[in-house]
Parts: C-alpha cells; sequence; structure tokens
C-alpha cells in the first residue's frame, strides 16, 4: 500500500509552517518531508531537520540521478522533494512545496490531498513577511512577485483554506487530513 500524501502549497509567508506544526500536534505519526534546498540556512536553521542544503552543484547531480520527486525555482533558489522522503512506514507524508511542485506532484500522485493555503489579502502577506523579518529586501520583493503567480493558481486546487484566522483555518486542515489518515 502507497502512504497516503499530503500536499500544503501557497505562498511564501501564509502560515504554512505554523499550521502544520499545529496539525502535528493533533495528528501525530505524520512524517513532513524535509526538502532540499540551494538556499542558504537562516539563522537557527539545521541540515537535515529544517532544509537539506545542498551546493547548486550537488543538487544539479541529484536531478540529473532522478532523485527527486519535484523540484522548481522559488524566488531564485531550488528546492525539491527527495523520492527518499515518501518511502516511509508512516502514517501519512505531508509536503509544504510551492505551486509549481504541488502542480507535479498532482500529476504523478492523483490521490495525494492537495490543499492550498492563501492569505486574506496580498497586503496581508506582504505584512507577514516583514514581521517575520527572515528574508532580505530583495528576498521579500521576489517573494511578493513569486505570491502574485501563486494566487493566480488557487482555482487549481480543490480545497482552499483562507488563512484570516489561525484556529479556524488549523480545524479545516484537519478535518482534510481526517478524510485520508486513519486514526
Ligand atoms: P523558504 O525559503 O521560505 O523556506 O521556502 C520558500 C518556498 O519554497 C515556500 O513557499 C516553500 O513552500 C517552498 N518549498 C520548500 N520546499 C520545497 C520543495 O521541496 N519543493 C518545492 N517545489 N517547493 C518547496
Amino acid at each position: 500500500m502507497v502512504t497516503p500524501l499530503v500536499v500544503i502549497t501557497g505562498p511564501s509567508g501564509v502560515g504554512k509552517g505554523t499550521l502544520i506544526k499545529g496539525l502535528l500536534e493533533r495528528v501525530p505519526c505524520i512524517h513532513v518531508a524535509v526538502s532540499a534546498t540551494t538556499r542558504p540556512p537562516r539563522p537557527g536553521e539545521v541540515d537535515g531537520r529544517d532544509y537539506y542544503f545542498l551546493s547548486p552543484e550537488e543538487f544539479e547531480r541529484r536531478v540529473r540521478a532522478g532523485e527527486f520527486v519535484e523540484h522548481a525555482v522559488y524566488a531564485g533558489n531550488r528546492y525539491g522533494t527527495l523520492r527518499s522522503e515518501l518511502e516511509r512506514p508512516v502514517r501519512a507524508v505531508l509536503l509544504e512545496i510551492d505551486v509549481q511542485g504541488a502542480r507535479q506532484i498532482r500529476a504523478q500522485r492523483p490521490d495525494a490531498l492537495l490543499v492550498f493555503i492563501a492569505p486574506p489579502s496580498l497586503d496581508e502577506l506582504e505584512r507577514r513577511l516583514r514581521r517575520r523579518g527572515a528574508d532580505s529586501e530583495e528576498q521579500i520583493a521576489k517573494r511578493l512577485a513569486a505570491a502574485r503567480e501563486e494566487l493566480a493558481a488557487r482555482d487549481e486546487f480543490a480545497h482552499v483554506i483562507v488563512n484570516d484566522d489561525a484556529e479556524r483555518a488549523l480545524a479545516e486542515l484537519e478535518r482534510l487530513v481526517g478524510k485520508i489518515v486513519a486514526r
């Protein structure tokens, strides 16, 4: 049997990370896939826990070796999910990836639950990106440009959760995930 797959997508800064943290407290035994990236680590990020931080050369080598189930360029850096992350004996695997990656997963795994997390507005997203304080002005500008494109894609997704109220958004996500993950 294949492990159920949950894909959480939506623009950077929309609060995907916080929602996933809340979900894991309520539905344990879900494995959150660790992505690979060429972006440098932020303060406090740990290699192998937050990401596999790879050089551009190593990332490209693994692309050529067919090691990624999906990969994309986001705000000037490469990101991808290694196939090995999906082959785990767990109740479900969860991917937190951008829209380009979500499309690639949808094409390969029609059974996956895809959930798009939307901000209440683009202005609110910008405020959140700035409040987070993790990115340079240049990165924020790139992320906002990417967000405009990602928001235009929301209708491609059967499930859209507007993250205006964290508690309500989490309850909605838990309900969706509960449908494909055995209790
Ligand atoms: P950040 O640099 O803020 O950690 O991530 C930037 C964006 O890349 C986020 O929207 C995140 O969802 C996306 N991302 C993270 N890992 C992956 C991945 O493995 N594949 C794809 N396609 N996108 C990813």
